[in-house]
């Protein structure tokens, strides 16, 4: 069972002769612990694909399923349950409160929600992040790259079954957007997370074991590349 599947799905913005038609007939699924990569041109239908998949924004035809789950015709409110308990997000912007420090800004979402950390994995996620002593610091105190890796910490602490990364490295320099990209990758390896990332950038797509390309809103092409870490 993969993580999270699109069945024919179809999705079109506005109507008559305005209609967009975003996607034209999506079928993928995404497997458990697998980095998977979706790129293609701008306006291809990437993002409204991972809004779809998150439960973000609703389909025109076909399904969505999460796991076990069929989200396709499920009420706002569920959605939001859904979103909140079994997905994970890292956009462009880190989106971090500039009052808390990292750590607090890492198990927010986890307080917010009443849930129990479960420290083992507080620990595993701390650990493969490489913060070190930082995670005392604030956000201002941070490079770009420690804020968008504490933002991935905190998508990756509440043990979502899969994290949608939109265009992670869009803000960072490649330095920055390798570190990143390389926290995301030992999430996957070490700790069996599922990530789909939205990205135009091939150089962040390199670091995905898997690489679906979009084109007017259909798959046109995808491949499975080995990395680094798989060809030793
Ligand atoms: P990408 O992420 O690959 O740049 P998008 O998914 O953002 O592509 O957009 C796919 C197509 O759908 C584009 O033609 C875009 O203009 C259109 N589109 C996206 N969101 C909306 C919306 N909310 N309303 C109308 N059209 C939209
Ligand atoms: P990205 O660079 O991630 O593809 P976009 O700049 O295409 O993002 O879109 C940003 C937001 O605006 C998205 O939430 C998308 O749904 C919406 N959007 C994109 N195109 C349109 C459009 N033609 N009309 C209305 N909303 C749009």
């Amino acid at each position: 069972v993969p993580a999270v599947a699109a069945v024919e799905v179809t999705k079109v913005y506005g109507s008559g002769d305005a209609a967009v038609h975003a996607l034209r007939g999506i079928s993928v699924g995404f497997a458990k612990g697998a980095f998977t990569a979706i790129m293609g041109p701008s306006g291809s239908g990437k993002s409204t694909l991972m809004h779809c998949l998150a439960g973000l924004d609703t389909v025109s035809g076909g399904r969505i399923v999460l796991g076990d789950a069929e989200i396709t015709g499920m009420s706002d409110r569920q959605l939001t349950m859904l979103r909140r308990d079994r997905v994970g997000f890292v956009f462009q912007a880190f989106n971090l409160l500039p009052t808390l420090t990292a750590e607090q800004n890492i198990l927010l979402p986890m307080e917010l929600a009443g849930r129990k950390v479960d420290r083992f994995w507080f620990n595993q996620v701390v650990d493969v992040v490489g913060l070190g002593d930082r995670l005392r610091h604030r956000p201002s105190e941070l490079s770009g790259g420690q804020q968008q890796r504490v933002a991935c910490a905190r998508a990756l602490v509440a043990r979502p079954d899969v994290i949608f990364a939109d265009e992670p490295t869009g803000n960072l320099d490649s330095r920055s957007g390798a570190e990143v990209l390389s926290f995301l990758r030992s999430s996957v390896r070490e700790m069996g997370q599922t990530i789909v990332m939205v990205t135009h950038d091939p150089v962040a797509a390199s670091y995905a074991d898997r690489v679906v390309f979009l084109r007017d809103g259909q798959i046109v092409s995808e491949i499975v590349q080995p990395t680094p870490d798989t060809v030793l």
